[in-house]
């Protein structure tokens, strides 16, 4: 589930990627942009670019944060521990928040 919603997002990522570069080859093929507009920045590219760098940000922090909640899921004998468990059932440790 979780690694076909990736998919799914790796994939539309890629699509626009490949829109957005197809997009500025083929307009400055036909002259409608040049080598200097491309590499200025109008205020949608900005704005754009602020949402790519918040994206990305959003993206790790949550990714830092499941990786710690899957730590504290495991127990340090490595057995994985349910939600509502406090206590390790094979070593009898307890579970450290
Ligand atoms: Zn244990």
């Amino acid at each position: 589930m979780k690694v076909k919603n990736n998919r799914v997002l790796y994939t539309s990522a890629f699509l626009m990627l490949t829109l957005i570069v197809g997009y500025n080859v083929w307009s400055y093929y036909h002259g409608y942009c040049t080598i200097r507009s491309l590499m200025a920045f109008s205020l949608p590219a900005k704005l754009l670019l602020a949402g790519i760098v918040v994206a990305i940000v959003f993206l790790l922090s949550s990714k830092s944060k499941n990786r710690r909640v899957q730590q504290q899921s495991k127990c340090s004998c490595s057995t994985e521990l349910r939600n509502n468990w406090d206590y390790c059932p094979v070593c009898g440790q307890r579970r450290d928040r």
